[in-house]
């Protein structure tokens, strides 16, 4: 949490050297630009800067530096400006560095009181920067453990279904003549609970991998693929059921294709699923609202009472036994990961009888 400082006349350096010591914060001078930017690298919780001090070329350096940082990082510049007396290419100068982003620029002469509490100011917004790193290294470390524990859950709890319903299909092939019907039964039923527990593990997986977002957002891609790949996986069960689906112009999002296509293909293969007699018409549709993207699918389903709009999203959440609609209650708990983990929100508008619009926002 150094304060670096960089002013091109040692005795003005000394001087905010001594303004910034009084409030007992280490302090380091640098000799001239490219010492300030070695020592930015190796770490500051903010630099003091007179502008003279600055070539075009150097701030350009900066501002480079400053990209490549990620994104928690935002180092606070405080720049002192030639006030009063300053020449057009001076102004300029100050214009430019004031692009550095997270700067604040004091015209000079400045009272020593203003840099303190400039530099404070400057220190606490650093110190939030180091907070939000740490959360999101636990965080990091957190998803990773759980997409861990994921794959040995996949590899070591898979072998053994699988197994299971190997073996129950060659007893049931083999000695099937030799059992009575209970025992054939039986069987059947250890079948069955193998295949179901195997799309468990399955959706687990799922759940797990929508937690692994990049750490930097992607960079925009139509949305139509994602939804034109959504709509090919399910195809059969779209022409089996009739269904009718259609889409408004699709825009580009900042998302993993791969985890719209999923968001696309749950919330479709639930409307497709939970459907009436008559006729399935699926609207999907994109519309703008400050800053975001608001996704809808919306159909005329069976619908949703009001008591369960929120509780339908939890991990194993299901309305419906496995008789009616097959199902392992993780498809919308799967959603709102993904959502959630891109900083949007997912909700659903429904009525029983009178269907379900679900709707997710993502930020432009
Ligand atoms: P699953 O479909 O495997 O049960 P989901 O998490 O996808 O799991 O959905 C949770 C519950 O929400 C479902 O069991 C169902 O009762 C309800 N639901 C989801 N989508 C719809 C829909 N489009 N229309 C009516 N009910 C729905």
């Amino acid at each position: 949490m150094r304060v670096l400082i960089l002013a091109p006349v040692g005795r003005d350096a000394r001087l905010l050297a001594d303004t910034v010591e009084a409030l007992e914060i280490e302090t380091a001078c640098c000799d001239n630009a490219e010492a300030l930017i070695t020592m930015v690298e190796e770490g500051a919780g903010a630099a003091i800067v007179a502008e003279e001090a600055l070539h075009s070329s150097h701030i350009l350096l900066l501002a480079k530096w400053l990209e490549s940082q990620p994104p928690w990082s935002d180092l606070p510049f405080v720049i002192l400006s030639s006030g009063g007396g300053a020449t057009p290419a001076t102004k300029a100068r100050a214009q430019r560095l004031r692009t550095l982003g997270n700067a604040t620029l004091l015209e000079r002469p400045v009272r020593p009181e203003t840099v303190q509490s400039s530099v404070r100011a400057a220190l606490r917004a650093r110190m939030r920067q180091y907070e939000m790193r740490s959360r999101q290294e636990a965080l990091i470390r957190a998803n990773a453990d759980l997409e861990q524990f994921a794959h040995s859950a996949s590899h070591d709890l898979r072998e053994p279904i699988r197994s299971i319903a190997i073996y129950s299909e060659l007893l049931s092939m083999h000695y099937g003549k030799v059992l009575d019907q209970r025992g054939n039964e039986h069987l059947n039923l250890v079948r069955s609970a193998a295949i179901r527990m195997d799309t468990l593990v399955n959706d687990l997986l799922s759940y797990a991998h929508a937690a692994s977002i990049p750490e930097r957002p992607p960079e925009p891609a139509s949305a139509k693929g994602p939804l034109e790949a959504a709509l090919k996986n399910l195809a059969a069960a779209i022409q089996e059921s009739g269904s009718c689906i259609s889409a408004g112009d699709m825009p580009l999002v900042r998302m993993l294709p791969s985890h719209l296509q999923q968001l696309f293909q749950n919330l479709i293969g639930n409307a497709i699923k939970y459907r009436r007699e008559e006729k399935l018409q699926v609207r999907v549709a994109a519309a703008k609202a400050d800053g975001h993207w608001v996704f809808s699918v919306e159909d005329n389903g069976i619908g949703i009472p009001a008591e369960y709009h929120e509780m339908v999203f939890g991990i194993f959440k299901r309305l419906h036994s496995g008789q009616s609609y097959s199902g392992t209650g993780m498809g919308l708990a799967i959603c709102q990961r993904i959502v959630e983990q891109y900083g949007g929100r997912i909700w659903v508008e429904s009525e029983p009888g009178r269907g379900s619009i679900f709707r997710f926002t993502i930020r432009e």
